[in-house]
């Protein structure tokens, strides 16, 4: 059913169980992929997602109703009308969810963000087959290949002078403190005041334990092999910082310019892992969100249908 689910204003609605996916504005009911802002927004009368999102939530949004959220754990089915829903791991950030909802038959995955590549501090991505495959695709570009992970961290072996490490304060920022910890043991991680509670979060909720001091103005002023954590914002408001590496840690080309270190690391699938999850996943049908599905109709032509979710403009 092509109208299953459809982008409107507020954000991804199915009709036939009357609720919405990651909404961007108030909605009656709304199921949360996953806690980045881009998708878990505050408002809601109902808010169904994993444990850990609703956690993530709590802490971001402090007047939101803490009845409001209905925790869900992964592979469980309830019904919303006669919409079968189950969430599965996504491999993205601690708690993201695909959400496969079922109806007449008909399999409908919407994936989330997600990623494939080895990540020791969330739950690992399962393969879910669908006859729908609703898919981001923001790497959606056979010229996008993510390096290996360990070797990327690795290049910060390669000197001992302190370093600003800029990069997504949830998610990336503990992903990338176990990876140091691990490949690069003698640096010490100090984390900023905003990253904090997310990592202190994780070291509650998480799967390994991370190693991290909070940062204050004296750490960074002398000694060697430092490296100190920060939010996008607080990265290129210091742009001019003397007397550290900077290094920003993201799949962009385009945010590695101008640093003195580039770093792909990425939470989201290459063109590589993305056609390996559509193969798993083995649907009749794509369709896409976020970014451009330009090039995987195209690499599909004639053996998937690949379109973008419709639009209702009407909402
Ligand atoms: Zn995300």
């Amino acid at each position: 059913m092509a109208d299953f689910l459809v982008e409107t204003a507020k954000g991804y609605y199915c009709s036939y169980g009357d609720f919405y996916i990651d909404p961007l504005m108030p909605v009656d009911t709304a199921l949360i992929s996953h806690a980045h802002g881009d998708h878990a927004r505050p408002g809601h009368r109902r808010i169904l997602a994993t444990n850990t999102t609703t956690i993530f939530m709590q802490h971001r949004f402090a007047k939101q109703d803490l009845k409001s959220y209905k925790v869900i754990s992964y592979n469980e089915s309830f019904f919303l009308a006669d919409v079968k829903i189950t969430f599965f791991p996504a491999g993205h950030i601690l708690g993201s969810a695909q959400i496969l909802m079922e109806y007449k038959e008909t399999r409908y995955l919407y994936t989330g963000d997600y990623k494939l590549q080895d990540d020791a501090t969330c739950e690992p991505l399962v393969f879910v087959k669908a006859d729908v495959l609703i898919t981001e695709t923001t790497f959606a570009n056979p010229n996008i290949v993510h390096p290996d992970q360990v070797e990327e961290i690795s290049k910060l072996t390669a000197t001992n002078h302190n370093m600003m490490l800029g990069c997504y304060s949830l998610g990336k920022a503990q992903r990338l403190t176990y990876l140091l910890n691990v490949y690069c043991p003698e640096k010490v991680i100090y984390v900023h005041h905003n990253i904090a509670p997310i990592h202190r979060i994780y070291d509650t909720y998480g799967f390994v334990p991370l190693k991290y001091e909070i940062y204050n103005r004296k750490v960074m002023k002398d000694g060697i092999n430092k490296i100190y954590l920060v939010p996008p914002l607080t990265f290129n408001s210091y742009f001019r910082a003397k007397n550290v590496i900077r290094v920003f840690a993201s799949g962009w080309k385009r945010l590695q310019h101008n640093n003195d270190l580039s770093l792909y690391i990425s939470d989201h699938v290459d063109w590589k892992d993305l056609l390996q999850c559509i193969e798993a996943s083995n649907p009749r049908e794509i369709w896409t969100v976020h970014g451009d599905g330009a090039m995987l109709k195209s690499y599909f032509e004639g053996k998937i249908v690949v379109r973008n979710m419709a639009k209702i403009t009407a909402f």
